[in-house]
C-alpha cells in the first residue's frame, strides 16, 4: 500500500517533494505525489470559498474510474467549507480513502505575518497526515500536540508536533502492520 498525494497545480508548488517525504516519515507509509488529475468541482460563488464535500465526491469518482485502492490525499489552494462550518483546514472521507486539505489558510501572510516556507510546509505537513490517519482509521485524539488532535485555530495546529502520541502511534503501528 502506498498514500498518493494528488498536488493542485496552483498549490504552492516547490513543496511537493518535501512535505510528501514528511508525510512518509511522519505516518511510516510510502507516499508518492503528482500533479492533480481530478477535476475540482465545487466552487461556491456566494462564499468565494468551495465545498470540501464535492472535492471529496470528485476524488471518489476518480478512484473508482481508475481502479485506485489505495488512500489519496488531495492538496489544493482554495478555501474549504463544509455544511455547518465556515471553513475547514482538511477534510477525510474514511470510507472511500479520500481526503483533501486546503493550503489557503496555512500560510503566514494570511494572517498578516511574515512568509516562511517552513511554517508553510509545516502545516502542509501536519494536516496532510491528520487526514491521511483518518483514512487509515484513527480517530481524533485530545492530546493537543498529537497530529490526531483536531485543531480549530492556526494556533491550536501551529502547537500540534509532527508526530503520533504514543496511543495513536500504537493504533497507527497496528494498523499498518498489515500492509
Ligand atoms: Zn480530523
Ligand atoms: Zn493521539
Amino acid at each position: 500500500m502506498h498514500v498518493h498525494i494528488f498536488w493542485d497545480a496552483l498549490s504552492p508548488s516547490g513543496f511537493q517533494v518535501p512535505v510528501s517525504r514528511i508525510i512518509s516519515s511522519v505516518l511510516g507509509v510510502r507516499t508518492t505525489v503528482s500533479e492533480n488529475p481530478v477535476r475540482l468541482m465545487g466552487y461556491n460563488n456566494a462564499r468565494h470559498q468551495v465545498d470540501a464535500q464535492a472535492l471529496l465526491d470528485s476524488v471518489q469518482a476518480y478512484k473508482h474510474r481508475h481502479g485506485i485502492d489505495d488512500p489519496v490525499l488531495l492538496v489544493v489552494h482554495q478555501d474549504l467549507f463544509r455544511n455547518g462550518n465556515d471553513f475547514v483546514f482538511g477534510l477525510a472521507r474514511e470510507q472511500v480513502g479520500a481526503a483533501v486539505v486546503s493550503t489557503a489558510r496555512l500560510g503566514n501572510e494570511y494572517y498578516g505575518r511574515e512568509h516562511h516556507d517552513d511554517d508553510l510546509i509545516d502545516r502542509i505537513t501536519k494536516e496532510g497526515s491528520h487526514e491521511i490517519g483518518h483514512l487509515l482509521g484513527l480517530g481524533h485524539c485530545e492530546n493537543p500536540e498529537c497530529i490526531m488532535f483536531r485543531p480549530n485555530t492556526l494556533d491550536e495546529l501551529d502547537r500540534k508536533r509532527k508526530m503520533f502520541c504514543p496511543d495513536c502511534a500504537k493504533q497507527l503501528e497496528e494498523i499498518t502492520a498489515g500492509f
